[in-house]
């Protein structure tokens, strides 16, 4: 019977320092895994994430890294394989809104998001590719949203780039399933952050009214199914995509 254990694995989360991203690393250092975080300004945040990781008696590492830099992407990959010896988990969370109608869109936020959420991925999980092909296997996931799902009114450059990451994935998890490497989707629905902070009280009251279970979730609701699916206890998933929504676009 598998475990669900992360004992010996080494893992990287893209955006680690806040959110999603920092429940996600810390339930995986909960469950055995060493973990790297990458972010892009907040140094403090990571470093206390770097911080709460190794006192759970795992190594850790904090690595200021855009996610949209591709060299910098390879760069960390090979840092990480030449100094903990494998790569076995990739996270790939670090994600942006710059919300507009269309009409009112413009080109930077349009190519921001579609890079940032999207071309992040390709970056790290190309990079990924070669060490989990010569470990002989890893696991993937893919933080997307369920607006990549159903499309979102003033979410039009969020809601290409997360449902890019799904067509995205479900390529990468043909091409390397011989490999042993598993790719998958979380797709989040509203969950509690920084991120959705910003929106007012009627929006809020909006999204809970059409959520089945009736309230927001929780990052560590979404770190548990990232859990999962890195571990043995989904050796047989791939290519999925794992709604966490409070049955919201079911
Ligand atoms: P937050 O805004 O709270 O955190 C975003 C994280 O991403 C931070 O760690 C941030 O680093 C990092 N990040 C942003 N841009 C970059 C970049 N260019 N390079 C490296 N790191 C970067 O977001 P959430 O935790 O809410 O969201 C995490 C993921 O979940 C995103 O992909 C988001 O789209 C997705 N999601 C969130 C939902 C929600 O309701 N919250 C719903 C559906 C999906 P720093 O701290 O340095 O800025």
């Amino acid at each position: 019977m598998a475990q669900l254990s992360l004992e010996g694995k080494t893992a990287l989360v893209t955006g680690g320092s806040r959110g999603i991203g920092k429940a996600i690393a810390l339930t995986l250092a909960e469950f055995g895994a060493d973990v790297v975080v990458t972010y892009a300004r907040s140094s403090e945040a990571a470093e206390a994430v770097k911080a709460e990781i190794e006192a759970k008696g795992r190594k850790a590492k904090a690595v200021q890294a855009d996610a949209v830099n591709f060299d910098q992407a390879t760069e960390l990959i090979n840092e990480i394989v030449a100094d903990w010896g494998k790569l076995d988990i990739l996270v790939n969370n670090a994600g942006i809104t710059k919300d507009n109608l269309i009409l009112r869109m413009s080109e930077d936020q349009w190519d921001d998001v579609i890079t940032t959420n999207l071309k992040s991925i390709f970056n790290y999980s190309k990079a990924a590719a070669r060490p989990m092909m010569k470990n002989r296997g890893g696991s993937i996931i893919n933080i997307s949203s369920v607006v990549g799902l159903t499309g979102n009114a003033g979410q039009s450059n969020y809601s290409a780039s997360k449902a890019g990451i799904v067509g995205f994935t479900k390529s990468y998890a043909k091409e390397l399933a011989s490999r042993g490497i598993r790719a998958n989707v979380v797709a989040p629905g509203y969950i509690l952050t920084d991120m959705t902070e910003v929106l007012d009280e009627k929006v809020l009251d909006g999204i809970k009214q059409v959520t089945p279970l009736g309230r927001a979730g929780e990052a560590q609701e979404i770190a548990d199914a990232v859990v999962f699916l890195a571990s043995d206890m989904s050796s047989y998933i791939t290519g999925e995509v794992i709604r966490v929504d409070g049955g919201m676009a079911m």
